[in-house]
């Protein structure tokens, strides 16, 4: 019997590709006579990091194949975000995904959200899609919910000032649904739309998380309360996928992880606001006099603040002016307690370094699971994307971090916030404490031999390898 091809078509953000990978380690991991071919959207920007990581990738997992589909020029500065940008890239890319698709024999096809628009093109081949979220089950029933929700009224999310009863999640203000879908008529709505409409299509969702994690989205998708009346696919959790080349092994040399080898056990707050998130220069400071005044120790990841420069918006950020940017004096007065790096940190190894014991977080999906699977209890505080969304669910459902309450009108941050969070996250918070600690062991469980993300693996490719045999 042949061996399946299983293709990956992730969506060209880093954080997208990254979960993909592992995804395809994790099926060869278990199904090592699998084949596994991800497709290369054409990156428009960051353009060194992706190729990078691929030629990486390529090198020490061989048996993962890369498929690089043409590059695509685009204006990307007559684009209103990232996300009308990646949708725009992902929609030009379909005439080589046909032809991609048309010279792979593939038993199915495993696609991000971003890359709905391809699923027509793997129906005419009659390959099985399955999307894959790089977000949880709380977002999937979100975007299962979201066509009853448009249907229900004429309003955008930014309009509708109320309360949102998704089923199986707490109930979510309307302007904390996802930043690039507040107004309906924007073009990324309409995508996003499309995404939802499609989800019935499916052969199956397979998501980044395990069943214990979030159980009452989970049940509520299955049961179909999400798409009254419609068909639900299978719900495959697959989680948690962390990007394993984020080792310690790797990164032995980091200074900031020397340091922090010398600090006692759960005695830092490790600050970061994911790969992309940024804070206005007053943000900066505003966080540094908090940070200060808590007395706690901390690991900051510091990065320049938003340009005004329209032709720069999507390009990576210039290396930040500590001088500049933080209070006068404030490198000098806390370099025996606190350390701040330029940018970038080695997360996964930061958050499993024992001295870590609170995460000051933008709430990204991949940073939760990363805290979750160290026990580190978060402090939320989100800035773009599904993060505020992903914030009431990690403090009113999971309860493995507390809240940063920001200003309504501006979302700022005020010090005395920041000061009495960090304190509350390093001293109190027992609930969260022992909920993420909970968890910890619970997703170490699902990963595990017999685990329940294990089990759903296996359960996936049966109906690959069965297709197959029929
Ligand atoms: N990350 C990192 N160091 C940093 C910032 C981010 O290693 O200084 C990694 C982090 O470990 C995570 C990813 O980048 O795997 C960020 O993904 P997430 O979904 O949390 O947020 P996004 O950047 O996509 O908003």
């Amino acid at each position: 019997m042949t061996s399946p091809t299983i293709v990956l078509y992730p969506s060209p953000g880093m954080g997208h590709l990254v979960a993909m990978v592992e995804l395809g380690k994790f099926i060869l991991h278990h199904h090592p006579s699998l084949s596994i071919t991800v497709l290369i959207s054409p990156p428009s920007f960051n353009t060194g990091s992706t190729m990078d990581y691929v030629r990486h990738i390529s090198a020490t997992v061989p048996s993962i194949s890369f498929h690089h589909l043409p590059t695509i020029s685009l204006d990307l500065l007559s684009f209103p975000s990232m996300e009308a940008v990646i949708f725009e890239l992902l929609h030009l890319s379909n005439p080589h995904v046909r032809s991609a698709l048309a010279s792979l024999p593939a038993s199915a096809f495993i696609v991000d959200f971003f890359c709905t628009s391809s699923l027509p093109i793997a129906a005419e081949f009659h390959i099985p899609t399955y999307f894959f979220l790089t977000s949880g089950a709380c977002v999937l029933a979100f975007f299962t919910y979201l066509p009853v929700i448009h249907n229900s009224t004429t309003e955008s999310f930014k309009d509708m000032n109320r309360l949102l009863h998704i089923p199986g999640l707490p109930p979510i203000p309307s302007s904390d649904m996802m930043r690039p879908m507040l107004d309906r008529t924007w073009s990324e709505y309409q995508n996003f739309l499309n995404f939802s409409n499609e989800i019935p299509n499916s052969a199956g969702l397979i998501v980044n998380t395990f069943e214990s994690l979030e159980p009452k989205p989970l049940q509520a998708i299955r049961e179909g309360k999400c798409n009254p009346g419609g068909n639900t696919p299978p719900v495959f959790c697959v989680g948690p996928l962390l990007n394993t080349e984020n080792q310690r092994g790797e990164y032995n040399e980091v200074e900031c992880l020397k340091w922090l080898d010398k600090q006692p056990s759960k005695s830092v707050v490790y600050i970061c606001f994911g790969s992309l998130g940024l804070l206005s220069a007053a943000q900066l400071r505003e966080l540094a006099v908090g940070q200060e005044r808590s007395g706690k120790r901390f690991l900051w990841v510091v990065r320049s603040p938003p340009t005004e420069d329209k032709s720069r918006r999507f390009l990576k950020p210039p290396e930040p002016d500590m001088e500049e940017l933080l209070p006068e004096g404030f490198v000098v007065r806390t370099w025996e307690r606190g350390m701040v790096v330029k940018s970038w940190a080695p997360q996964v190894a930061v958050l499993g370094n024992a001295a870590v014991g609170g995460f000051v977080t933008h709430c990204g999906w991949n940073s939760i699971l990363e805290a979750v699977c160290a026990g580190v209890p978060m402090a939320a505080w989100p800035i773009y994307a599904e993060q505020h969304y992903n914030r009431v669910v990690l403090v009113e459902d999971m309860k493995v971090a507390v809240r940063v309450v920001e200003d309504e009108e501006e979302g700022f941050v005020s010090a005395e916030e920041v000061e009495r969070r960090v304190v509350e996250l390093m001293e109190g918070a027992e609930e969260v404490r022992r909920e993420v600690e909970k968890k910890r062991v619970e997703a170490r469980e699902a990963m595990a031999k017999g685990g329940s993300s294990v089990a759903a693996l296996r359960k996936m490719v049966d109906l690959w390898t069965s297709a197959l045999c029929s």
